[in-house]
């Protein structure tokens, strides 16, 4: 089934593309203006993206609304996490601050963070979640993956293994990755709706 991706991200449209196989995932017409992310949490987002690609384009779409909380800072940046250093601001921007931010502080732990909202052929919505747990480093290794992942040590690969998203393969990152599991529950909660 052709299912529109609500986004501007090129990283999401290749990871998605790679987890839901079943579906054949067509990137958002460039007319199409994407309305802003004013939502208070990462679901209202989602389906605001989701809702603005169905409605310009009659498709079902598929939107993603992701970002990394860090406990240290009451779950900051949250879902200001594409613009924490400011609006247009580069992943690398983003990740300097949080670093600079996290500087000093003991508790390390951060968290993926992903939504994911699809709209049906017939209009109907559904919304689900995904997580992922981890530490954040103050050098940042790799080049896989995108956004904070080179500083993100995820938890589910074990004690011992002490490399970070951006230093997986993308299998091993779609096996964990908030994006991977909201994924798999999205696959999930189709197969089990009437
Ligand atoms: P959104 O477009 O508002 O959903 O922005 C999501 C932002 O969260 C991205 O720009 C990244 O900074 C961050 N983010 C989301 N998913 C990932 C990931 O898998 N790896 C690294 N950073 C991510």
């Amino acid at each position: 089934m052709r299912v529109v991706l609500s986004t501007r991200n090129e990283h999401k449209l290749r990871e998605l593309g790679e987890i839901l196989t079943g579906f054949e995932l067509v990137p958002l017409p460039e007319s199409v203006e994407l309305p802003p992310e004013n939502g208070a949490t990462f679901a209202d987002n989602a389906l605001i993206k989701a809702r603005a690609a169905r409605a310009a384009t009659g498709l079902p779409a598929l939107a993603d609304d992701s970002g990394i909380e860090a406990r240290a800072l009451g779950g900051r940046p949250g879902v200001r996490s594409a613009r924490y250093a400011g609006e247009g601001a580069s992943d690398e921007e983003n990740l300097r601050k949080l670093i600079d931010e996290l500087r000093g502080h003991e508790d390390r732990a951060v968290a993926y963070v992903c939504a994911l909202a699809y709209i049906d052929p017939g209009g109907r919505e559904l919304v689900v979640h995904g997580r992922c747990e981890g530490t954040l480093i103050d050098e940042p290794r790799g080049d896989g993956g995108f956004g904070y992942d080179p500083a993100f040590v995820p938890a589910d690969t074990g004690p011992e293994d002490e490399r970070t998203m951006a230093e997986l393969s993308p299998d091993e990152k779609h096996a964990i990755s908030h994006r991977g599991r909201a994924a798999r529950e999205l696959v999930r909660a189709l197969e089990l709706r009437p």
